[in-house]
C-alpha cells in the first residue's frame, strides 16, 4: 500500500502537463531527457562513461520508470555512455534511434547490446510523434544524419540532427556536428542552415568547440538560448566551452545556460549562466518557455513571433521574408507585416529578389 502511493507520488512528479526537456548535468556530454505533457518520455543522449551514477538518480528523482524512446546523436563515449546503467534501470519501451552504423570501442559495444532489437535507423524528414490526437503533440522530425551528404569519417560530424516541436517551441538537437573545414572537420552546419528553422533553443554543438556553431548556423536557426554541457568537476575536459564559439554565440545575441563551470572560456555574467541541470518547459498553447536552473530560478522568453522585435540586427539594412520575392528597407512598414519566424535581414540585398517599388528609403 505505501509502495503504491509512494509510486502514483512519483509518477506525478514526472508527468504535469506541460512540455519538459531536462538538460542533465552530466559532465562534457549529453543527456537530456523530454517528458510530454501526457508523459511520454524521450532520452536525448545517454551520459558519458564512469559518471553514470549522476543521469541514474536524476532520472529515479524525476520519478521515471521506464523510457519510450531513445535518440542517440553519435556514438562517442560522453554521448552514449550511460546507456547499459540507464536501461537496466529504465526499460526502453520503443524504438532506439541512431546513425545506423558500427563503432569500434567498448562503449558502443554496450550501447549496442543494452538496445538490442529496439534499435532503429535514422531517417532524413522521418517523424515521431508523442501525445497523438492530444491536440498538443510533441513531433521529433530527423533533419539529417551521417554528415548530410558531405564526406567524412569524423564522428561528430556524422551527429544525427533532430528537431523537437511543441506548439511554437522548437528545439534544436545536433550531437556534435562542426561548422568549419579545419582540422579533420567538415562545415556540416552551412549545408544545414539552408533549410533550418528558426529555432527558440539550440543545445550547442559539440559543448561549444572552437570548430562548431559558426556565424551562418546561428544567423539561420537564430537560437533565443543556448545549452551548453560542460565538464565541470567530472574530470578532465578539452578547454570547454571555446572562447571563439562563446564570442559568436554571444555576437548573435544568444544568451547562454551553462550546466557547470568548464575548463575552457569563464561565462560573461552579461549573457551566461552556470545553471546545473537545465529545464525547459511550455504550458500546451503558452507562446513562451520557461528555463528553470540552479534548483529554483526561472527565466521566461517569447516563442519567436511573439511580441518582440530583438532579431532584427542593428547592421542590416534590408529586410525580407523568406517565403517572398521582394525584399524591403527596414524601415518599411512591410516589413512589420511579416511574421518573425520568416524574417530574414542583411546589409546587402538578398540574391534572387526585387527591392519593394515603393519602399521608403
Ligand atoms: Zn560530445
Ligand atoms: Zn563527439
Amino acid at each position: 500500500m505505501i509502495f503504491m502511493i509512494l509510486s502514483s507520488f512519483l509518477l506525478m512528479g514526472q508527468k504535469n502537463g506541460n512540455f519538459q526537456m531536462h538538460f542533465i548535468n552530466v559532465g562534457q556530454g549529453d543527456a537530456a531527457l523530454l517528458i510530454s505533457p501526457g508523459g511520454e518520455t524521450v532520452l536525448f543522449d545517454e551520459g558519458v562513461v564512469a559518471h553514470c551514477d549522476v543521469p541514474v538518480e536524476y532520472l529515479d528523482l524525476l520519478g521515471i520508470t521506464s523510457i519510450d524512446y531513445m535518440v542517440t546523436s553519435h556514438y562517442h563515449q560522453d554521448h552514449i555512455g550511460c546507456t547499459k546503467q540507464i536501461l537496466e534501470k529504465f526499460p526502453l519501451k520503443k524504438i532506439a534511434y541512431d546513425r545506423g552504423e558500427m563503432y569500434p570501442s567498448d562503449p558502443f559495444d554496450l550501447y549496442q547490446a543494452a538496445v538490442g532489437t529496439k534499435r532503429q535507423k535514422a531517417v532524413p524528414g522521418q517523424r515521431f510523434t508523442l501525445d497523438p490526437g492530444s491536440g498538443h503533440e510533441v513531433v521529433i522530425t530527423f533533419l539529417a544524419l551521417n554528415g548530410a551528404g558531405i564526406e567524412t569519417d569524423n564522428e561528430n560530424d556524422l551527429s544525427l540532427v533532430s528537431l523537437v516541436k511543441f506548439g511554437d517551441l522548437e528545439i534544436m538537437m545536433g550531437g556534435d556536428l562542426s561548422g568549419f573545414n579545419a582540422s579533420n572537420y567538415k562545415d556540416i552546419e552551412s549545408k544545414l542552415a539552408g533549410n533550418a528553422p528558426r529555432v527558440e533553443v539550440y543545445k550547442v554543438h559539440h559543448h561549444c568547440s572552437q570548430y562548431s556553431s559558426n556565424t551562418t548556423w546561428l544567423n539561420a536557426i537564430r537560437p533565443r538560448i543556448g545549452i551548453i554541457n560542460v565538464v565541470g568537476e567530472y574530470g578532465k575536459g578539452y578547454g570547454l566551452p571555446a572562447e571563439d564559439c562563446m564570442e559568436r554565440l554571444h555576437k548573435a545575441g544568444i544568451k547562454t545556460y551553462w550546466t557547470n563551470i568548464g575548463d575552457g572560456a569563464d561565462p560573461d555574467p552579461m549573457w551566461d549562466i552556470v545553471g546545473g541541470n537545465i529545464v525547459v518547459a511550455a504550458a500546451p498553447g503558452s507562446h513562451k518557455f520557461t528555463v528553470s536552473f540552479n534548483g529554483s530560478n526561472v527565466h521566461t522568453y517569447p516563442d519567436w513571433g511573439y511580441n518582440d522585435t530583438s532579431v532584427i540586427q542593428t547592421d542590416a539594412t534590408y529586410g525580407w521574408s523568406r517565403n517572398s520575392e521582394i525584399y524591403h528597407y527596414l524601415n518599411c512598414s512591410f516589413i512589420k507585416k511579416i511574421k518573425l519566424q520568416n524574417l530574414e535581414t542583411g546589409s546587402k540585398p538578398p540574391d534572387g529578389k526585387t527591392l519593394h517599388p515603393d519602399c521608403p528609403k
